[in-house]
């Protein structure tokens, strides 16, 4: 039997993706290797707290606003399946997203074999041949891989075998009391992993190559988050702890059982030193598995490998009817948007579910008519700007958009911009496309140095230099760019002010219509 899908991988991206084609009575299954739903986050983070806000006090009663702030709820048809429901701490439990994720695929009626571990997948024909750790096949006509990023990225260091690594490593810090730690890696799990051995470690160094950056000042989630970087004062408050900046070029077991290590600083004149440690962990993060692909459809990787390349349309580039869902879609926006996280990549999942309704089962993108009088397109764009929780999480990833046919209009939500601009959407006389956008230079801006001048908000003549998050729509004719409009910025993000946003908007839609 060739089903229309398979997808492989019951996280939360699989699971949102199962419930859409589960409501719309579509041919699928699911096929994952664990015992139950959010595997991977049975075990990650290691030390058990996420990252992603769960803000259950916000004021608001709009369940789309709350969206802004719950940075782990899948979306679903359910206003009770909400992890706010289920725990009120900001940076939630891991635990409790598991418990979330177990009863999401419970309600939804979600079709999951588990247990099915995939080992090989072969395609001929236009047909996906799925075969698994128990010799059974299964095919379909497309595939659509949520696997995540399930293996440690393991950099090529002579000796790097020899360290702990983060998905193995015993998290209890006791047994680090009083020893000299080495962390290979900058990103977000060395920092939770050196935040959680501080009280007991003497000495631990955090090292890698790359610049720190701070999520607070570049906007990207993934760089490393305030709540993780207690570490870096005691490193600059001389705690005995420190940041390394440069390679580890080395490693080599010593006699006493610990470590020797050769490190190339990125910046200094003495260029090598010899480091000794009791305890090296790897914490480099992790990459795409592509090992189960043969050569008949194996996707092309990029980023070091490290993920597959995609389409607009989260389709491999050199396989069709191979599609990604999840954090494998931070390809797209690899270090700038929000793909690679629950409260991104759950509007892409959408996303891929309407273009595969449109592409495969005659379901174009859902659009709500308007007229074409400018005052109207601009009330549609202001009130979406204020409410929509897609275009605030996937800023300049996704956009909605206003397509004008003489004197009518039709308003699509939530288009990858990308998409829009590879023609997914077909020919267009006028279109106007709106994002949520930060100024070109806002990851350079120190937003707490008051001597620093910025855009004030609600500053019409300068919207478009501002620097802070702000809705910005641009008008093309057939397909090209004729025009930019920046509404201004505003402190709590509330563009609804009428001579400040709704006004110069109308006025910019009815010049580009004129
Ligand atoms: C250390 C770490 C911490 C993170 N913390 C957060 C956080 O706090 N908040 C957040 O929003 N994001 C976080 N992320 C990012 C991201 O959200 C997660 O990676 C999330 O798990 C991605 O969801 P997913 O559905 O794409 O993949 P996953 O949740 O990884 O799900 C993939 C599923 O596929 C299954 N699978 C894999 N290979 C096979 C196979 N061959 N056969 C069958 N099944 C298979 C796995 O068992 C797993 O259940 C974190 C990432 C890492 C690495």
């Amino acid at each position: 039997m060739v089903r229309d899908y398979l997808i492989i991988g019951a996280g939360p991206a699989g699971l949102q993706l199962a419930a859409s084609l589960e409501r719309d009575g579509r041919d699928y299954a699911v096929l994952e290797r664990g015992s139950g739903p959010g595997t991977f986050f049975t075990r990650y983070p290691r030390h058990r707290q996420l990252i992603s806000i769960n803000k259950v006090n916000t004021g608001y009663t709009d369940p789309e606003l709350n969206l802004r702030m719950d940075w782990n709820s899948l979306l679903g048809d359910d206003p009770e399946l909400l992890l706010t429901r289920y725990t009120d701490e900001y940076f939630p439990r891991a635990d409790d997203l598991v418990r979330y994720l177990a009863d999401f695929a419970d309600r939804t009626g979600v079709r999951v074999e588990y247990g099915t571990e995939v080992v090989r997948v072969s395609r001929a024909d236009g047909v996906f041949t799925v075969h698994d750790a128990a010799g059974r096949t299964r095919q379909a006509r497309r595939l659509v891989v949520a696997t995540g990023v399930s293996r440690l990225n393991e950099p090529p260091i002579p000796g790097i075998e020899l360290a702990e690594r983060y998905d193995t490593f015993d998290p209890d810090p006791a047994s680090f009391t009083n020893q000299r730690v080495l962390i290979v890696g900058k990103g977000n799990s060395a920092f939770e992993t050196a935040d959680a051995l501080m009280a007991k470690a003497a000495v631990i160094h955090v090292a890698g190559p790359h610049s720190l950056k701070m999520a607070w000042k570049t906007h990207f989630v993934g760089h490393l988050r305030a709540v993780n970087n207690n570490f870096l004062d005691s490193y600059q408050l001389k705690s005995q702890n420190a940041v390394l900046d440069g390679t580890v070029e080395n490693i080599e077991k010593t006699a006493d059982g610990g470590f020797h290590v050769t490190f190339r600083y990125a910046r200094t004149t003495e260029r090598l030193r010899e480091l000794h440690y009791d305890r090296i962990i790897l914490c480099a993060g992790f990459r795409f598995d592509a090992s189960v692909f043969d050569e008949t459809c194996r996707p092309a990787l990029v980023i070091d490998d490290r993920f597959p390349e995609q389409t607009s349309a989260y389709e491999s580039v050199n396989v069709p009817g191979l599609y990604f869902a999840g954090t494998l879609t931070q390809q797209r926006d690899f270090k700038k948007g929000t793909n690679g996280f629950i409260h991104g990549f759950r509007y892409g999942v959408r996303a891929l579910h309407r273009i595969l309704g449109a592409r495969h089962h005659d379901t174009p993108w859902p659009a709500r008519p308007l007229t074409a009088a400018p005052e109207e397109i601009a009330d549609a764009v202001v009130a979406r700007v204020n409410r929509s929780s897609g275009l605030w999480q996937q800023f300049g990833v996704l956009g909605d958009v206003v397509t004008v046919d003489g004197d009518r209009a039709q308003y699509q939500e939530e288009v990858p911009l990308a998409y829009v601009t590879d023609g997914g959407l077909g020919p267009a006389a006028h279109r106007f496309v709106v994002d949520l956008e930060y100024g070109p230079d806002h990851d350079g801006v120190d937003p707490f140095d008051v001597t620093v001048p910025r855009v004030t908000e609600n500053d019409v003549e300068h919207a478009m230099d501002s620097s802070y998050l702000h809705p910005v729509v641009r008008h093309y004719r057939d397909g090209v760019l004729a025009g930019t409009h920046h509404l201004a910025e505003n402190l709590e993000n509330e563009w609804d002010v009428p001579a400040v946003h709704q006004q110069p908007l109308a006025a910019f839609v009815k010049a580009c219509l004129g």
